[in-house]
């Protein structure tokens, strides 16, 4: 069994934000939901609709509406026998074969694979924070998650984001 691998009876159900805003961004995110099926021990069981959103900048700090292309993001539900760390080391493998670049926060990318949740687990390590600090300021994250895990987003969550411009695309 390799570095970062729990016994393969022992699996747990993560959450996955995929977003992406340059070139063909949702066939960039239905790729990304291929290939997060395909990582070692880990399979999509449930995956959000596409839903399309403003870019936002963060380049002096402050997070606002940026000029550039929409963003299209998803949620999707994965089983993985990966431990948390593993997990993050497989997104962010996938984050580079796609090409993305990071010169500030909320720059434009190729592909953004954010991990929501790993169970149960509450993670503060230097690169890893879980659940993912942001998740329930974001409209972008919290309605596709409710889509596929309805019992995960309370009212409260969606009413605080209900301001929030986002389209869910067919
Ligand atoms: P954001 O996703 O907030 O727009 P980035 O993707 O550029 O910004 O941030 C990536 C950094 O966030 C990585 O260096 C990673 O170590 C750290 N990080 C901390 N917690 C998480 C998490 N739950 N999921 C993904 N990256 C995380
Ligand atoms: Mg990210």
């Amino acid at each position: 069994m390799g570095a970062g691998e729990h016994p393969s009876d022992r699996t747990v159900t993560a959450y996955v934000a995929i977003g992406a805003n340059l070139g063909a961004a949702s066939a960039a995110v239905l790729q990304a939901m291929v290939a997060l099926d395909g990582l070692p021990l880990t399979r999509v069981t449930r995956r959000s609709s596409l839903y399309q959103t403003r870019a936002l900048s963060n380049e002096d700090g402050v997070e606002r509406e940026a000029a550039g292309p929409d963003y299209i993001n998803a949620v999707v539900e994965l089983e993985t026998g990966l431990t948390a760390p593993a997990l993050l080391d497989q997104l962010q493998q996938l984050e580079q074969s796609a090409g993305r670049e990071r010169p500030y926060r909320n720059a434009p990318r190729t592909l953004d694979l954010d991990l929501l949740l790993y169970g149960r687990a509450s993670i503060h390590s230097a690169r890893l924070i879980v659940p993912h600090p942001r998740m329930t300021q974001r409209a972008f994250v919290l309605l596709p998650l409710a889509e596929i895990a309805p019992a995960l987003v309370p009212q409260t969550q969606r009413d605080a984001v209900a301001d929030q411009t986002i389209q869910r695309l067919d």
